[in-house]
């Protein structure tokens, strides 16, 4: 490559240097960026450090007086042309995206990447129909007033997995409340991140108020939350990271927002709509299982357990999955070398532990590269560590209960608790069933609906915090409240 900083990925041209104050600057140091369809190089992109993200953080303290002085109703017009830009791009994001990370081109196009301007539309219109709290305090004959003060630089860390939405679910509320970014996209996922700067630059978006730091995790990453002009930290990704962030974060005391992994349990009653149920249970392997809100532990009532093991098994040999460009795949490979060897351990470890695998546990032999098959494991030992922690990748267990009571033992016997799925046709079970699970979200007879005004975020080791509507904006600003006697005003 003569030029690497740029690369022309599915014949759209993508900057690989970080962006910086509205400006491209590159690091002598780069790192490699594979596409898992086929493990070609796609990129040679630039690997900050401590000076880059000393430069980057600089530049969004510069800007951030300026931007949370426009106030919502200044901010929005420039954000929803974001959005706009975003829109336009949507099928060279979709595109990038694809052979950055490995999902389905079509999922990206028809929905993710929508998703991602809707990220930033859907949080600036909130800010400006924000109507903080109002209310008198008697006998003290006090006024009270609710103020959401933008907090200052807000460091953005993202995964791979779905890396533009995942980046513009925080940047949107972020710069809606008045705050400037810093994003630290991933190392194996990197290239929208550079698209969304070439929309921030379209969209007329003022230096400083998005920057995009490229870099590895342990280097460009530590040195975001490390530092101390940076006021909040909205992290995705996994435990183990968001504990060295957290002990990063602890020496500033600089507020964490951690969306993390999940190992959720997908709970089917005997009285519920059966195809409904195993549709969706099939539907946990979308995205090679590399999605942290996935039911990867089925939970089936006994008197159906049988009937939904032979329906995974009839059914699972017809999911189709290859490359993800191609229309009709449902999913495609997993993100990397080093992530399928990881993938490939659980299995051998749950075999290992007694589990019983019915299907799947090796990569496609005649797709080969990074193309896992589905795979089942029943009669789990329930100390297996394929119970207890989270694989991301095409890998479910099957687990019989007998009782609402076992179930919601079952569900709940997790270190983790992101989400929960529940099937069955008693409305007054679904509601204690969803009121006992510990989860961030619980769906009932759905999966995946996500509406942005709800709060979104994981108990125990899913994470710290939540977003979405309002929640977003007590995590990126400053809530003051204002208290003044009532009638001393000339
Ligand atoms: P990861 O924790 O390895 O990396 C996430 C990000 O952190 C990357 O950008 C990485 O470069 C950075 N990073 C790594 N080390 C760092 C350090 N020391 N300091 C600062 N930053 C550092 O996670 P991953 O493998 O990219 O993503 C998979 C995980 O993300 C899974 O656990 C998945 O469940 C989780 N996830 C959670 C959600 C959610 O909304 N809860 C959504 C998607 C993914």
């Amino acid at each position: 490559m003569a030029d690497s900083s740029q690369a022309i990925v599915a014949g759209i041209a993508v900057k690989t240097d970080h962006f910086i104050n509205n400006q491209r600057v590159g690091s002598a140091r780069r790192f490699i960026d594979i596409s898992p369809i086929d493990q070609t190089v796609l990129a040679h992109v630039a690997a900050g450090g401590e000076a880059e993200v000393d430069q980057a953080v600089a530049a969004a303290k510069a800007a951030f007086a300026g931007w949370a002085a426009l106030g919502p109703h200044g901010r929005g017009p420039i954000l929803r042309r974001l959005a706009d830009a975003i829109e336009r791009r949507n099928d060279d994001l979709a595109l990038v995206e694809t052979h950055d990370n490995g999902s389905l081109l079509e999922a990206m196009r028809l929905r993710v990447m929508r998703r991602a301007a809707y990220n930033i539309r859907f949080f600036a219109d909130y800010a400006e129909n924000l109507r903080p709290a109002e209310w008198d305090t008697q006998p003290a004959n006090a006024h009270n007033r609710v103020c959401y003060d933008p907090a200052g630089v807000t460091a953005v860390i993202t995964p791979w997995n779905a890396p533009l939405m995942l980046a513009t679910w925080r940047i949107g509320p972020a710069l809606a409340a008045g705050n400037t970014v810093v994003l630290k996209p991933p190392e194996w996922a990197p290239l929208t991140a550079s698209l969304l700067a070439d929309c921030a630059l379209e969209a007329g978006v003022p230096p400083g108020v998005i920057n995009v730091v490229q870099g590895i995790g342990e280097e460009a990453g530590a040195a975001l939350v490390a530092h101390p002009d940076v006021e909040r930290i909205a992290f995705t990704g996994s435990p183990e990271t968001a504990r060295l962030i957290g002990a990063a974060a602890a020496k500033n005391l600089t507020p964490v927002s951690f969306e993390l992994g999940g190992k959720s349990p997908f709970i089917v009653f005997d009285d519920a709509d059966f195809e409904l149920a195993l549709k969706t249970a099939l539907g946990q392997y979308d995205n090679a299982g590399q999605v942290c809100l996935a039911g990867t532990r089925l939970l089936v009532q006994h008197g159906i357990y049988d009937r939904f093991l032979e329906g995974m098994i009839e059914r699972a040999p017809h999911i189709k999955y290859g490359d993800p460009r191609v229309a009709g795949n449902e999913f495609g490979p997993l993100i990397h070398p080093d992530h399928l060897a990881r993938v490939q351990r659980f299995v051998d470890g749950a075999v290992r532990d007694g589990a019983r695998l019915v299907y799947g546990g090796k990569v496609n032999p005649q797709l080969g590269g990074l193309y896992f098959e589905p795979t089942l494991f029943i009669d789990v030992p329930p100390r297996a560590e394929i119970l207890r922690k989270e694989v991301f990748g095409p890998v479910l267990t099957l687990q019989a209960f007998h009782d609402e009571d076992e179930a919601i033992a079952m569900a709940n016997d997790t270190e983790y608790g992101l989400a929960a799925v529940i099937f069955t046709r008693d409305e007054a079970r679904a509601n204690r069933v969803a009121n006992a699970v510990v989860a961030g979200t619980a769906w009932v007879n759905c999966f995946f609906v996500r509406d942005l005004a709800a709060p979104f975020g994981g108990a125990r080791h899913s994470g710290i915090g939540r977003e979405g509507g309002l929640w977003s904006f007590d995590f990126y600003c400053d809530v003051k409240n204002v208290c003044y006697r009532i009638g001393t005003f000339a």
